[in-house]
């Protein structure tokens, strides 16, 4: 049985096509589908019978098995999903007063590994298939919907980031029908604008996706040079600061933002002092040591978030606002993000699902000081 949820408007087309049915009808079925929420084929009622029998013989709509909802005092709702031999992932829709985002994950465990990510902690299962990605927004959006009441054409998500369990770069694949099915005037009709991918910076893959799909960009920096950042983000050996930026510029030929959004996880004695902020001030720049190539950039701060095992710490307040301080001053655009969903574990980097570990991950991890093994200078005649 195929899922026909990860399916684009082209796949879809295709697959109608086999069955002898002319696009149209996929188009339609897309719409019930999407648009409408239908999970049977019996539902769809402008199809004929005998389209319908066809399609119940070798296809379905499954959405994931809902295996808890967590609701906050604040309204941010967490979902968490069974995908299947033991492992699970979460969703996080978090609204706000003129419309709603909705965090989603691209798979169970992530591989990349970072040290201050509950996510990165617990290894790396599988990655996720279209269909279990567009589950998600399916979900979200159709119960949403029913829940607050909205009229037909309404919508409750008007907003997706791939900022939840995963490393969506690392799930290529899968992520780009997705994304299609995400922008679909036909799909969830999202702009373009308003669907980010955030990578840790899988530098062939953002080229990749200027190519394919060229959604919003947010980059998970948290360090200005290339030293801490391998220990940060271990990735970061294998793609270092200067390929990185260099890809981000690159990206800005397509992107439907002029600007790339960094993110940057605010760690107590680690990444947050003021001289770090004028030395990031310079990367941005392309007039560091690491990398020459400027990026137009908004910068967001993200006060890092707790979880057990982490043996790290928050940046206190007024570090993070002198930090904002030095980037504002050179007059680069900055946020820091208020914290969501705090009491029930939703907020960034706090998404556990359940995680089957195929590595050993956690216990390489586990509380192990930070240690900055600074690269071999290279040597020159
Ligand atoms: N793998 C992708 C997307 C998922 S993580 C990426 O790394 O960009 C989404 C964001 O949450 C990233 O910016 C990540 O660095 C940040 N994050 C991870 N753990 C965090 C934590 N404990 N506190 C605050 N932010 C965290
Ligand atoms: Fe993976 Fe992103 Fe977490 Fe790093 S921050 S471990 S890339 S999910």
């Amino acid at each position: 049985m195929v899922n026909l949820l990860g399916h684009d408007l082209e796949a879809l087309a295709a697959f109608c096509s086999e069955r002898g049915e002319k696009r149209f009808r996929a188009v339609q079925l897309f719409r019930w589908i999407h648009q409408r929420g239908a999970s049977s084929f019996d539902a769809m009622s402008d199809l004929a019978k005998a389209f319908r029998a066809k399609l119940a013989d070798s296809a379905c709509i499954e959405p994931l098995p809902l295996m808890a909802e967590h609701v906050s005092a604040d309204g941010t709702i967490k979902w968490l999903f069974d995908v299947g031999g033991g492992n699970a992932v979460e969703t996080v829709y978090i609204p706000e007063t003129d419309r709603g985002t909705l965090c989603v994950s691209s798979q169970a465990g992530c591989a990349v590994g970072c040290r201050f990510c509950s996510t990165g902690h617990q290894g790396f299962s599988r990655n996720l298939q279209s269909h279990e990605i567009v589950a998600q927004l399916w979900f979200a959006e159709h119960r949403l919907r029913a829940r607050l009441g909205l009229a037909a054409g309404e919508r409750a998500i008007d907003n997706v980031v791939m900022m939840g369990m995963g490393e969506p770069l690392q799930n290529y694949a899968a992520l780009v029908p997705a994304l299609r099915i995400m922008l679909d005037d036909h799909g969830y009709g999202l702009s373009r604008r308003r669907v980010t991918v955030s990578t840790s910076g899988v530098v062939p893959m953002i080229d990749r996706l200027m190519q394919d799909c060229p959604v919003a960009l947010a980059v998970s920096l948290h360090a200005p040079d290339d030293d801490l950042r391998d220990a940060l983000v271990p990735l970061n050996r294998k793609h270092p600061l200067r390929e990185l930026m260099a890809a981000c510029a690159r990206y800005l030929q397509a992107a439907p933002r002029d600007f790339i959004t960094f993110e940057y996880c605010m760690l107590d004695g680690v990444n947050d002092a003021p001289e770090q902020a004028h030395e990031l001030v310079r990367l941005v720049r392309g007039q560091s040591v690491q990398s020459r190539t400027p990026v137009p950039c908004k910068l967001n701060l993200i006060p890092f978030n707790p979880f057990p095992a982490s043996g790290l710490r928050r940046s206190p307040p007024e570090r993070v606002q002198a930090f904002a301080r030095v980037l504002a001053d050179a007059g680069i655009i900055t946020t820091v993000r208020r914290t969501r969903g705090d009491d029930i574990d939703a907020a960034c980097g706090q998404l556990a699902g359940e995680v089957q570990d195929r590595t050993d991950a956690p216990r390489r991890m586990r509380r192990e000081p930070i240690r900055i093994v600074p690269r071999v200078q290279e040597t020159r005649p």
